[in-house]
């Protein structure tokens, strides 16, 4: 398959989805989350949309829990709940909204406790990601993480073996994009980032730091081994999360860590955290003390 932010999404009439009596409620968008589920169930095609919005109905839900669903065995893409809509994939919240209404869910359809991804799913949900960011449903074009670490949430979802392979989706999908260029991004302030990018030399973990650019933010985002007291990274090893107030008083979205550097040219014991802030929709920086 082609990672692409055009891909063919299958509609909800051409899988026979059942018509909504009451349509899932709109969002504001773009959010700065986007989890990965698993339907830990088997199942492929059309007829397991059917079945998966079926089983939702019955539990009370309004549609198909998720904005999209992606088939392990082809790679196709289903649409589901669709952008700017809430989901009901990802219990929870944070900063006291619920995860639900401040994300956006991808699910693929199998249970990867067990089975293993297909380069076409890896492909098809990648895909997803880039067209989530085109239709500007999404800050930024990355996975943030499994279910299970998303805050408030007990659950092996999307399943270790997918798990594993969220950093190689983020990175299909930061080396994908053929078709329409997304949106221009906003000005959203990235200059602090660039100015974190040269302590590197400092960091602790010994890691190659890799910048990216981040076209929604126009900012640079690292790949960084080190961390601060309560970091702990995502499934995509890329965008971390703190336990530190600080932080989560800002929305919790680590783009880059990296120790500062005293006169004598040794890490001083501290840290600069530089972070997508969720009330501003702004790149700002903090400096906390080092672990
Ligand atoms: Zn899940």
């Amino acid at each position: 398959m082609t990672v692409t932010n055009s891909p063919t999404i299958i509609s909800r009439q051409a899988w026979g989805a059942n018509p909504l009596v009451t349509p899932a409620g709109a969002i504001a968008t773009p959010t700065l989350d986007l989890w990965l589920h698993h339907t830990g169930g088997a199942g492929s095609g059309a007829g397991y949309m059917r079945s998966l919005q079926q089983g939702a109905l019955r539990g009370g839900y309004v549609d198909l829990e998720y904005t999209l669903v992606v088939d392990n065995r082809d790679g196709a893409i289903y649409m589901s709940r669709g952008p700017g809509r809430n989901t009901a994939a990802t219990g929870g919240s944070t900063g006291g909204v619920a995860n639900n209404a401040r994300s956006h869910a991808i699910c693929a359809m199998g249970n990867f406790e067990n089975e293993t991804p297909t380069p076409a799913l890896l492909d098809g949900i990648a895909s997803c990601v880039l067209w989530l960011a085109a239709q500007r449903a999404i800050a930024t074009p990355v996975i943030t993480g499994p279910h299970t670490d998303a805050p408030g949430n007990a659950t092996a979802c999307c399943g270790r073996n997918l798990i594993a392979q969220i950093g190689a989706i983020n990175q299909r999908a930061a080396g994908g994009g053929g078709g329409t260029a997304p949106a221009p991004a906003p000005d959203t302030g990235g200059g602090p980032l660039t100015a974190i990018a040269s302590p590197q030399r400092g960091n602790p973990a010994g890691r190659t730091p890799t910048a990216r650019p981040v076209p929604a933010l126009g900012a640079i985002l690292l790949e960084n081994g080190a961390a601060l007291s309560g970091d702990k990274p995502s499934g995509a090893n890329r965008v971390w999360t703190s336990s530190d107030a600080a932080v989560q008083a800002a929305g919790n979205k680590l783009l880059d860590i990296a120790p500062t550097i005293g006169a004598d040219g040794r890490p001083d014991g501290r840290g600069v955290v530089a972070l997508f802030d969720l009330g501003n929709n702004q790149v700002g920086t903090y400096t906390l003390p080092w672990s």
